[in-house]
């Protein structure tokens, strides 16, 4: 929520400690994954590896029940359709050399409706506090439920070198950063147990990759991103707020040509609030964050939509009823409507040609033509 004038929203805090924190948090949890290897059904594993006498459990089909061979074919299955989803693999062939990242917009469209539900009822404040070069750390707020009071998610924009040196004002190689694809990463549970592997995969993780298949918590490899990743492409994909931001970066790194972290002062952080604050208020549909399906399917059900459709079924039947009366006449009249061109007509086209470049040779090949009709 807005903070009244002059108040820090609670969630601004200076970066070089939100920083340390997460630092901290991404690396307990790296040490967590490492400690947990033996629990971890892992890309040896996946790939024939396994031994059934450690008796790995799965929720596939909806029991808890020890992994079986057919499970790892299943397993394998369910791998190769989200990396043949994102490009990474052509068939049953992987793609050498292919194009990691994904499209803010895709991250939304894909992610699970429940995700996108507590991203929108949630999840409602969303600041950067710094960058390294393309690679933006921004925090959320935290669930009333959640035992931190606030996530980091890493965005990193895969097309900031490039945006930064083509020439362009930093305003547009912001819009077209923004536009481009990225990667990210979260320090949240859902991201680390249920999509990480997910983001891994389909190549557009940040941070530490997963290569442990989530046989308990996601082992059909649904959705894409928590709600706190969804918030943050909403910010990202919402356009003004963000592009200011953006083109801050690139203004940054024009200037200083570095790649050193750049911190988000307090003030800059409580702006960006106010700003995106500003920026939700003017929203025509609120704060609800919807994919693209779903917008399209509330714009069809709003009566302006409707009588919309309406006019222009009309306006068809209208157009349709013309052409046969047209019709009509040019076969029952046809000496009347079908009348040869007259010599006026005929200067103007000649006059229109010559305009237009053509040779007097070419001139004449259509008078000729027209002239015998
Ligand atoms: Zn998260």
């Amino acid at each position: 929520m807005a903070a009244k004038k002059g108040e820090r929203h609670p969630l601004v805090v200076p970066a070089s400690k939100v920083s340390a924190e997460a630092r901290k948090r991404f690396e307990a949890d790296r040490k967590q994954r490492i400690d947990d290897q033996a629990k971890i059904l892992s890309a040896d594993d996946m790939a024939g590896l396994y031994d059934p006498k450690r008796g790995l459990f799965t929720t596939l089909g909806g029991d808890f029940r020890p992994v079986t061979m057919d499970d790892l074919l299943a397993f394998r299955a369910a791998v190769h359709d989200t990396q043949r989803l994102h490009g990474q693999r052509k068939g049953n062939v992987p793609v050498p050399g292919a194009a990691g990242g994904i499209l803010a917009k895709q991250v939304i469209n894909l992610s699970a409706p429940v995700d996108r539900q507590l991203a929108s009822k949630q999840i409602h404040t969303v600041i950067p506090v710094s960058n390294r070069g393309g690679v933006v750390q921004l925090v959320t707020n935290a669930s009333a439920k959640s035992n931190v009071s606030r996530h980091t998610v890493m965005v990193q924009f895969l097309d900031y070198d490039k945006v930064l040196a083509d020439g362009n004002t930093a305003l547009e190689a912001a819009r077209r950063m923004v536009a481009g694809k990225l990667r990210f990463d979260c320090d949240c549970g859902r991201h680390t147990f249920w999509y990480r592997y997910i983001a891994s995969i389909g190549n557009f993780n940040y941070g530490r990759p997963e290569d442990g298949f989530p046989r308990i918590r996601n082992p059909k490899l649904m959705g894409i991103a928590c709600k706190h990743v969804i918030r943050v492409m909403a910010t990202i994909n919402a356009g003004a707020t963000f592009n200011l931001f953006a083109k801050r970066m690139i203004e940054t790194g024009r200037r200083t040509l570095s790649n050193k972290q750049t911190p988000v002062t307090v003030a800059e952080q409580q702006a960006f609030i106010e700003q995106l604050t500003k920026e939700r208020a003017k929203a025509k549909r609120g704060t609800v964050i919807r994919s693209t399906e779903e917008s399209k399917a509330l714009r069809q059900a709003q009566p302006s939509y409707q009588r919309q459709q309406a006019a222009r079924k009309a306006s068809a039947t209208d157009r349709a009823a013309l052409r046969a009366a047209n019709a009509k006449l040019r076969t029952q009249k046809a000496d009347k409507v079908n009348k040869p061109a007259s010599p006026m007509q005929h200067t103007a086209l000649m006059e229109a040609m010559k305009a237009q470049g053509y040779t007097a040779k070419q001139i004449a090949r259509v008078m000729s033509a027209v002239a015998e009709e």
